[in-house]
């Protein structure tokens, strides 16, 4: 199980560095970076605000209040993950964890304005840089057995990705090793007969 901690500690630390962007950002396109250690398969991505909601500012009104929620689930509901991933053989991947940073999350209001002071990167009170861009940064954990083919099909369910950047390393950092079409996002799997 050491295994296991040693990659939640890297995404925990991913966490304390939110802020309206969390690295590469196009809109259209979806970066990965794919981990692979013993059983496990972590799935570090970043996606535009603009891709997942239609907006990057701050969601002040209720119709955007309600866009993050009902667009969030479809990010990270155990229901919802195999419309994201599909795995060859069907089945041989069970999500462990599926866990989101966005401004957008953090996002709140307050109703006296002397409150309104951010006291750390969590309290969030604008979003978008100064150009007015924001993203989600994702992560998710798979427990796989033998798996042959990876085919990330976020595009079916946020039709406005057009692109899939993959990143070596293990990091969404410099420039992808390979940038393909949404519908042709299919990587190799592993693991032994
Ligand atoms: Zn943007």
């Amino acid at each position: 199980m050491k295994l296991i901690s040693v990659f939640f500690v890297m995404l925990f630390t991913s966490q304390l560095v939110a802020g309206p962007l969390q690295g590469p950002h196009q809109h259209g396109s979806l970066e990965v970076a794919i981990i692979n250690d013993r059983d496990f398969l972590i799935f570090k991505m970043l996606m535009p605000s603009e891709d997942l909601l239609g907006f990057e500012d701050s969601p002040t009104t209720t119709e955007k209040k309600e866009k993050v929620s009902s667009q969030y689930e479809k990010l990270y509901q155990e229901a919802a993950l195999p419309a994201l991933f599909k795995f060859i053989p069907a089945g041989a991947c069970e999500p462990q964890a599926a866990d989101m940073v966005s401004d957008m999350l953090d996002y709140h209001e307050h109703d006296d304005i002397k409150d309104a002071v951010s006291t750390d990167a969590r309290d969030v009170h604008s979003v978008g840089d100064a150009e007015g861009h924001s993203d989600f940064l994702l992560n998710y954990v798979f427990k796989c057995k033998k798996v042959d083919l990876i085919q990330i099909t976020f595009h079916e369910v946020f039709p406005s990705i057009k692109r899939v950047n993959y990143y070596g390393g293990g990091e969404l950092k410099g420039e992808p090793v390979l940038s393909v079409d949404a519908a042709e996002a299919f990587s190799e799997g592993f693991g032994e007969e």
